[in-house]
């Protein structure tokens, strides 16, 4: 069987361990259950929530996924001569408004990628 790369399983929100099992119940753009996660990977049975509260450690990636998000906007805008007096005050919410899913999804899987201590291991 191939191996599938890190980038690409992070990309599909797969478990870091098996790299198979999704990490989420529903689609990133079902808002009202965006945020369901599986407590354990189908393949694996590793449990996601590696200790009690981990996940809130995912609210520094999500921090810093939004400030370079803002910082992007604000250089395009201003490069492209497209940014109003005014505009700041509503671009950063709207963005992470309609952002929001892919946010949080992705500040957990590169949490649990990154300080989950989990190794991948081979079929
Ligand atoms: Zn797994």
């Amino acid at each position: 069987m191939q191996e599938v790369n890190v980038m690409a399983s992070v990309a599909l929100q797969r478990c870091p361990r098996c790299r198979k099992g999704k990490m989420f119940c529903t689609p990133a753009y079902n808002y009202l259950e965006f945020h369901k996660m599986h407590e354990k990977c189908a393949h694996c049975d590793l449990k996601f929530e590696v200790e009690p509260g981990f996940f809130w450690g995912a609210m520094f990636v999500s921090y810093a996924m939004v400030v370079a998000l803002f910082v992007t906007e604000f250089v395009a805008l201003s490069v492209l001569g497209l940014l109003r007096s005014g505009m700041i005050y509503y671009m950063v919410p709207v963005t992470v408004i309609v952002l929001l899913p892919f946010i949080f999804r992705y500040s957990r899987v590169l949490f649990l990628y990154w300080f989950g201590g989990i190794k991948y291991q081979k079929p």
